[in-house]
């Protein structure tokens, strides 16, 4: 989406047309509820391409590496329920909560962080049981066994956005 009905409040530089950046971009984003952004696990920010942008070298791990390496994840995951006998289940996403605490416990590092971090952003049980589940997927796509504290960090940074934006309305 954009960030407010002008689309370039988050653009250096740039003041919005109708009223100040920041009640523009609350406003906007106020039209999404909070039980619906509580379902977005991936939130990023996209900068606007510029022309210099257009002439970097390409990204050092490409398209074909990238799916290489989610099509592990995806087996380690299958793999992972299958030994669980979890008929119809094969994705992290698809992990019953009450299993999920164990498929996807942190270390303790990462179970300091992920506590901290849900008094800090108020996250709701689901929100929690979600950042849990990517943190799980991202330490997947590391080829590791366990969740670590760069995985749990990781999977908050792309919820931060969300979560902010309920309190920002
Ligand atoms: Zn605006």
């Amino acid at each position: 989406m954009n960030p407010c009905r002008c689309g370039q409040a988050t653009e250096p530089g740039y003041v919005c047309r109708r009223q100040p950046n920041e009640r523009c971009i609350a406003q906007y984003q106020a039209r999404l509820s909070g039980p619906l952004l509580d379902r977005i696990d991936l939130s990023i920010d996209v900068p606007a391409v510029t022309a210099a942008d257009l002439i970097l070298p390409a990204p050092s791990e490409g398209s074909a590496e990238v799916a290489a390496r989610v099509a592990a994840a995806r087996e380690r995951q299958t793999k992972r329920y299958a030994a669980l006998r979890l008929d119809g289940v094969t994705t992290n996403a698809a992990c019953p909560p009450a299993l999920l605490e164990d498929v996807a416990q942190p270390d303790p590092e990462g179970l300091s962080l992920i506590r901290d971090a849900a008094n800090a952003m108020r996250l709701s049980a689901r929100g929690f049981h979600r950042v849990l589940k990517v943190g799980r997927t991202l330490a997947d796509l590391d080829g590791e066994e366990r969740v670590r504290r760069i995985h749990v960090a990781e999977a908050l940074s792309y919820r931060a956005h969300t979560d902010r934006r309920p309190a920002a309305a």
